[in-house]
């Protein structure tokens, strides 16, 4: 088991001086810190620890308060706490791992934190194309803890409460002196809670919060992009100690059009036209990304590759509210004719005689003038 004493973490002891406690925390700091170990969930938690005991310690109102114990949990408890009358606003942490799961001791270090919001949940949504363009209403399974609710949150047992710790009369913590110090220590009775639960809900272990899983509507808005991340506020998994829930996450996936390619609010879409059509220019149908078609003008002369933008044509711009919409990109690919009839081939010698031209008269120009 971790040991969660402050002065344990940052490996001082409790006559450290701040300079003491400075050094030792950024020692700690520089060896666990998420950039130096990426990836690496016990450094990140150990990161956490070592931040919270240098933010207690470091301030001199904050460490006293920790070296005295914690406030009483009964009585004079802080507004807002969730479980209503009797002030029972620091139960989450006392709760927290009860039934053998977590860390039960030391938590008194962390109480001035109060009720604490549940996490943020992601999930991720898959979407055909249309669905991501028109907008869609889905329903997604989002792994969340939510409140348990035969016990309320509680933990203890339905019809019981949970009671004030008789050993520490609440305060989770006692002291025992050892030579020339005395020692704050987690209570032994209640295991550092400040409460005792004679009988644990049955439906959570006592911790609460149960794990399940929450069918949540979300609403994909009109031209939705891949990886987009919608935010729906408080759907996350539920707070602790009557502390606000997290927010739910929906990052979107969408699937791959084989035609058009998505660039920003815009769509991108390549058009073959026949030689003839560059040439001479053409109306052409171009198809539209919500189906159907549009008609663009080709004007004469249009040379492979050139791009025609179709204002209003492409992607609803998911954030705006005035439904404006991105551009339709059409990208010409000129084509040739791979294999040519007898009299087609006549046609274009008759024409190639008619132009003389070199093509390439220009291109070797350019060459000379440059040897
Ligand atoms: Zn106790
Ligand atoms: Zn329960």
């Amino acid at each position: 088991m971790k040991t969660k004493d402050l002065y344990k973490i940052l490996g001082v002891d409790r006559g450290a001086s701040q300079e003491e406690i400075r050094r030792a925390y950024r020692k700690l700091a520089r060896r666990y810190h998420p950039d130096a170990n990426p990836g690496d969930k016990e450094a990140e938690e150990r990161f956490k620890e070592i931040q919270h005991a240098y933010e207690v310690l470091s301030n001199p109102e904050k460490r006293r308060e920790y070296d005295e114990g914690p406030r009483t949990f009964f009585g004079g408890g802080r507004p807002g706490g969730g479980f209503g009358a009797g002030g029972f606003s620091d139960l989450s942490d006392l709760f927290e791992g009860f039934g053998g799961l977590g860390d039960i001791f030391g938590r008194a270090g962390r109480r001035e934190t109060g009720p604490r919001r549940g996490e943020d949940v992601t999930v991720s949504v898959s979407l055909r194309f249309s669905d991501a363009l028109e907008g869609v209403t889905t329903r997604v399974s989002v792994p969340v803890e939510a409140v348990c609710e035969p016990c309320r949150g509680t933990g203890a047992a339905p019809g019981t409460a949970p009671r004030r710790c008789p050993q520490c009369e609440g305060r989770g913590m006692r002291s025992r002196d050892q030579g020339l110090f005395a020692f704050s220590e987690p209570c032994p009775a209640c295991g550092g809670r400040g409460v005792v639960i004679d009988r644990p809900c049955s439906a959570c272990g006592g911790g609460g919060r149960v794990r399940t899983n929450r069918r949540v509507t979300v609403r994909i808005p009109p031209g939705a992009r891949d990886g987009m991340k919608i935010r729906v506020p408080g759907r996350g998994s539920a707070g602790r100690d009557g502390g606000p829930p997290g927010d739910l996450y929906v990052v979107t996936r969408v699937e791959e059009h084989p035609v058009f390619k998505r660039r920003g609010d815009d769509f991108v879409v390549e058009v073959p036209v026949s030689f003839v059509e560059a040439a001479l220019g053409a109306e052409i149908d171009v198809p539209r990304p919500e189906g159907g078609r549009l008609r663009l003008r080709l004007p004469a002369g249009t040379q492979e590759g050139r791009q025609f933008r179709v204002r209003g044509a492409g992607a609803p711009k998911a954030r705006s509210r005035g439904g404006e919409r991105g551009d339709l990109i059409v990208r010409v690919h000129v084509v040739v004719p791979r294999k040519l009839r007898r009299r087609e081939r006549e046609i274009l010698e008759a024409f190639a005689e008619e132009r003389g031209e070199d093509v390439r008269e220009e291109l070797f120009k350019k060459v000379e003038s440059w040897t």
